[in-house]
């Protein structure tokens, strides 16, 4: 970093004095200014790391510092972008989308209060998928969790930006059950039945009486969420299930018309989702082990590590949960169904109570190992996310992975893809690994994310997610009626947030007060 980032309409002095004022509201020792603490929430793996810096944080420990902070902004002008536990890998870790906003760091802030009658975690920001699964662990408390690939990260802060999970609670967002929100004007607000004085329902009914806001408060900038009930899976009496390999980038069409309709009818109740044979290798190998050869990787090369660790080209795990007896009599169709599309190889799997466990995403133990695959490279790796929504349709998805895998080899990349299933969608995640050493690469990502973009755009596809500097991109690209979703997110920005504080350009959301600072 060269310049003190600061946000739009700041001099260093009108910052020193935004930092005296949180230092008189917080303590010091919650006030991080340092140009070291500016580093600590850089995104290090944005393509351009000084695109998003922060010009400090914050680190309350409760909700009147919280509103405190909200106070301060309004006061000062003062761009805000909270984050839970700042792991957003691949989408932004814990930097702003606007340079120069302060970090709102909740990470500290971590009581857990568990309802054990109906599975119901009421949580803070800080508590991450370890804290919670520690907890329930330490207290003998039969509930298994729904946890992502990285869960180092904040189960709050997982559920606001949709990200998923693998067991039958695997959309997080969905289980969400009553927020507890300072909004923009530092009033506080629980929606559901939390808004009804003594209820003992808040995590129970999601809906209240009248308008349901929990969903205003996801992947948005309408407030800063400092409590959420969750809703967590009772152990099963049985977990029985199968890992899938199959042998041919074509068979993906066959897959998703076989899983499609089981997952529909209810009989898969999970979320599986196939992942090609570079998600399953990178984790257990690097590039450098197989070739020294610039671009991407020859079929020949391919079908050396696949044989090396006897994996297909796609590869899905299928878990059926609940009683023994409906998980036997489950597992009989799912034989024959997966049977007749011809799978390379099947390793079943089961599990009932007593029994030792399988500590997977499937049984909702945490991890951290898939990130693995940012070695994939080697030098200062990590990974961008295109993730577009697709039917759940073989033919579409197979040309959907056609066309993504064409430009992948194109721009000289390996390819990584997945195509994990909702109950009528797919989402389409695909990791762009990267090595930020590598200049010559590094230069074509955003030239080929864009191409991405476009090609889905051109097929009616659109993304669930994206990295900070794509916000705006994704965000115009949903342009039906000429953007009138983004126009009344913006009315709605407005209404709630005149000051334009709380982070600007979430999810391509601006205040006018802001709107000179949207990309293309
Ligand atoms: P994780 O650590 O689980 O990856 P993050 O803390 O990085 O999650 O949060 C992901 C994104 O969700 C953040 O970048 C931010 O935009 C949003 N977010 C996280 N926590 C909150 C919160 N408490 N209130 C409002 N938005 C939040």
């Amino acid at each position: 970093m060269e310049e003190l980032p600061l946000p739009p309409g700041f001099t260093a002095r009108k910052l020193d004095q935004v930092r005296k004022a949180f230092e008189a509201a917080l303590g010091a020792d919650k006030v991080f200014f340092e140009d070291l603490d500016r580093l600590t929430y850089q995104d290090k793996f944005a393509i351009d790391e000084d695109a998003h810096h922060p010009s400090g944080a914050v680190g309350p420990t409760t909700v009147e510092e919280v509103q405190a902070i909200v106070k301060i902004a309004n006061q000062f002008a003062m761009p805000l972008w909270p984050i839970s536990r700042g792991k957003n890998f691949g989408y932004g870790t814990s930097a702003p989308e606007l340079a120069g906003s302060v970090v709102v760091d909740l990470s500290g802030m971590k009581k857990i209060e568990f309802d054990a009658a109906n599975g119901v975690a009421t949580i803070e920001p800080g508590v991450g998928f370890y804290d919670l699964y520690d907890y329930l662990q330490a207290n003998g408390l039969p509930f298994w969790l729904s946890t992502p690939g990285n869960s180092w990260g904040s189960v709050i802060g997982n559920a606001l930006d949709r990200g998923v999970g693998y067991t039958p609670y695997g959309e997080n967002t969905k289980f969400l059950c009553g927020l507890e929100v300072v909004l923009p004007n530092g009033e506080l607000v629980r929606t559901g039945m939390g808004a009804f004085d003594g209820a003992d329902t808040w995590g129970l009914y999601p809906f209240g009486f009248g308008p349901g806001w929990d969903q205003m408060f996801v992947q948005s900038n309408f407030g800063i969420v400092t409590k959420a009930n969750v809703w967590l899976m009772e152990e099963p009496e049985s977990l029985m299930g199968m890992d899938v390999e199959f042998d041919r980038p074509e068979d993906l069409k066959a897959m998703v018309d076989c899983i499609g309709p089981l997952r529909r009818e209810g009989l898969l109740r999970q979320s599986p989702s196939i992942g090609n044979w570079l998600r399953a290798a990178s984790i257990l190998t690097t590039r450098d082990e197989w070739t020294d050869q610039p671009g991407a990787l020859s079929d020949d090369v391919i079908d050396a590590i696949r044989k090396r660790f006897n994996i297909g080209w796609w590869g899905v795990s299928l878990r059926l949960y609940g009683r023994e007896e409906m998980n036997k009599a489950a597992y009989k169709v799912l034989e024959s169904e997966i049977g007749k599309i011809k799978p390379m190889l099947v390793k079943p799997t089961s599990w009932v109570k007593g029994q030792p466990m399988e500590r997977s995403g499937f049984t909702g133990t945490p991890m951290t190992f898939p990130l693995q695959n940012v070695n994939w490279y080697g030098g200062r790796g990590g990974h961008i996310g295109f993730s577009p929504i697709l039917p759940q349709d073989g033919d579409k998805a197979l040309a959907q992975f056609q066309r993504t895998y064409a430009r992948y080899k194109e721009y000289g990349m390996d390819y990584q893809g997945s195509f994990a299933f909702g109950e009528r969608h797919l989402i389409n995640v695909n990791a762009m690994i990267i090595d930020k050493d590598d200049d010559a690469k590094m230069a074509k990502i955003d030239t080929f994310f864009r191409a991405l973009v476009a090609d889905a755009k051109a097929n009616g596809y659109g993304e669930y997610r994206t990295h900070l500097d794509y916000m705006d991109l994704v965000a115009g690209s949903y342009g039906w009626n000429n953007n009138a979703l983004r126009r009344l997110n913006e009315t709605v920005k407005n209404a709630l947030d005149p000051n334009g504080i709380i982070a600007p350009g979430k999810s391509g959301i601006w205040p006018s007060r802001l709107a000179g600072e949207r990309k293309s």
